[in-house]
């Protein structure tokens, strides 16, 4: 089988470079190696930042109304072509395609968010602060800005930010997770269709390296990272450090908390679907399900009896529910907690080593797996496993479950399952977690409201797109003006009071 070869993507055309570097592309449904990309020196990334900058020049001036006309191209040719890049990202990560899918529209919410940017970063202006005297504020750009993303969404987490990047008048450089490098250059691709001028939208492949010179670059005015916690804390600490505005987004252990009078059938499907839903590798997946006495032993039935029903296979199969892992090693990580798990005392209810899998040998399978009786202290609960695992613990009472879900480092999402509006409301108020589904397994906010976890979830104080995306991107400017009459001339060395 041949392998083709994906390379950077900088001022508007591929890079026609030799790199020192390269890493391989799987296929995670065949196991088998499908390109190679070209890692990123400093010089590379130099090479990009100073497209970026060149393009900023003029793209900072550009009027909102051109501005807007090429979004709404883009999103045009997104949403024509989106089952084209959904199959790109199947054969990459290896989700199924309708999740794919999914992907893309989540992502494509976003681009017609920032399609309103005329709208939403307007400044304010009022007149006559003080006599004779206006005072009105401006929104700027930054100048080249860098989206770092992970490998579960190469689509939807670069268009988490870039969109309102480019809205607002920036450039930007994206380093895509060297294990799924295509969909960022997809979209390069169609920004070139939809008229954005070269330079505005680069790409650059690779690993720490390149993330670091980004980091460093002293023309790169600000970061937007998604990954996993220790590097997204890595990358706040040195971003800041090189005086680089910083939104690091990380890793996540998402607890659903069902109490006694929550409809168990609509717990269980919303455990499986949240669980096991592109194998588990999303950060909003629901990894932790936490059942309030007597419910437990029920809830893990009704679990059981779907996870059954599941059909483990290639991504791009229609009948597929589950795709396998996105590489050898990730699995073999991800399989070791079967052991290490059952090794700290949990019961293993569901093995997914023994489920069928209607895929090649080769793949990286896993089936779903199901732990019981897990508590803090075991390795299943405590680490972010980030694959097809999910760990029922039982509590007896809804403040225990709540106090476990507000010990845990991590805070990005979290769900509550319940009829109950009043215990609903408690608990919306009292969970320290970012975002919350009630009712709702997997609760990331739509496009005009922003995407962020707390504590060991999120480094910074900007979430992702809506109203903090536009301020992320932006400076802002206050103006005092006086339209002088000669009459008000004459010194006064005091500070400026208003009249
Ligand atoms: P990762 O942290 O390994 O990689 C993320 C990015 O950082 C990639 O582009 C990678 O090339 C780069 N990188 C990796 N190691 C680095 C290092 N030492 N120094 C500098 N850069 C480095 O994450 P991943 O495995 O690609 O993605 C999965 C993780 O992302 C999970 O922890 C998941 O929870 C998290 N995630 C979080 C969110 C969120 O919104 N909070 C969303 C999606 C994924």
């Amino acid at each position: 089988m041949t392998t083709s070869h994906l390379t950077h993507w900088i001022a508007g055309r591929p890079w026609t470079g030799t790199a020192e570097r390269h890493g391989d592309v799987y296929d995670p449904a065949t196991g088998r190696v499908t390109a190679q990309v070209d890692f990123a020196g400093p010089e590379v990334v130099d090479e990009a930042v100073a497209a970026a900058l060149d393009a900023f020049r003029e793209w900072r001036h550009t009027s909102v109304a051109k501005r807007t006309g090429v979004l709404f191209a883009f999103r045009e040719l997104l949403h024509a072509g989106r089952d084209e890049l959904a199959a790109l990202i199947v054969s990459e990560h290896g989700k199924v395609h309708s999740d794919a899918l999914g992907e893309v529209a989540r992502g494509l919410e976003v681009v017609e968010y920032a399609c309103g940017i005329p709208q939403l970063a307007k400044g304010s202006y009022t007149e006559q602060a003080s006599t004779g005297v206006d005072v009105y504020s401006l929104r700027q750009p930054l100048g080249p800005v860098a989206v770092i993303s992970p490998f579960n969404f190469p689509a939807m987490v670069p268009m988490w930010f870039f969109p309102l990047a480019i809205a607002t008048g920036n450039t930007v450089v994206v380093k895509p997770s060297e294990k799924d490098p295509s969909a960022a250059n997809h979209l390069a691709g169609l920004w070139r269709e939809a008229g954005l001028p070269d330079g505005v939208f680069n790409v650059v492949h690779g690993d720490k390296a390149a993330v670091d010179r980004l980091l460093e670059h002293p023309d790169i005015k600000a970061v937007s990272f998604v990954g996993s916690t220790p590097v997204a804390r890595y990358v706040y600490e040195h971003g800041t450090r090189h005086g680089k505005r910083v939104q690091a987004l990380g890793g996540a252990k998402n607890h659903m908390l069902v109490l006694p009078d929550a409809d168990l059938d609509l717990a269980a499907d919303a455990a499986v679907n949240a669980g096991y839903g592109a194998a588990g590798e999303r950060c909003m997946a629901v990894s932790v399900l936490v059942a309030v006495d007597p419910v437990g032993d029920d809830l893990v039935e009704r679990i059981k009896q779907r996870i059954a029903t599941l059909t483990v296979g290639p991504g791009s199969a229609p009948g597929s529910a589950m795709g396998p892992l996105v590489t050898g090693p990730h699995r073999d990580k991800v399989t070791s907690y079967l052991d290490s798990g059952t090794a700290d005392g949990a019961v293993l209810a569901a093995d997914g080593r023994k489920h069928a899998v209607d895929g090649d040998p080769g793949g990286f399978w896993l089936g779903p797996t199901l732990f019981d009786h897990v508590r803090p202290g075991m390795s299943v609960y405590d680490d972010e496993i980030f694959g097809p695992v999910l760990s029922v613990v039982r509590v007896p009472s809804y403040d225990a479950g709540l106090a476990l879900i507000n010990a845990n480092p991590y805070g990005n999402g979290t769900a509550l399952f319940t009829n109950d509006g009043g215990a609903a409301r408690r608990f919306q108020h009292e969970v320290e977690v970012g975002m919350v589904g009630i009712n709702v397994p997997i609760p990331v906010p739509v496009a005009y409201y922003s995407f962020g976890g707390w504590k060991s979830s999120l480094f910074g104080d900007a979430h992702a797109y809506g109203e903090d995306g536009v301020r992320f991107f932006t400076r802002g400017k206050a103006i005092t003006q006086r339209w002088p009459d000669p009459s008000h001339g004459g010194l006064n060395l005091g500070f400026p009071t208003n009249s």
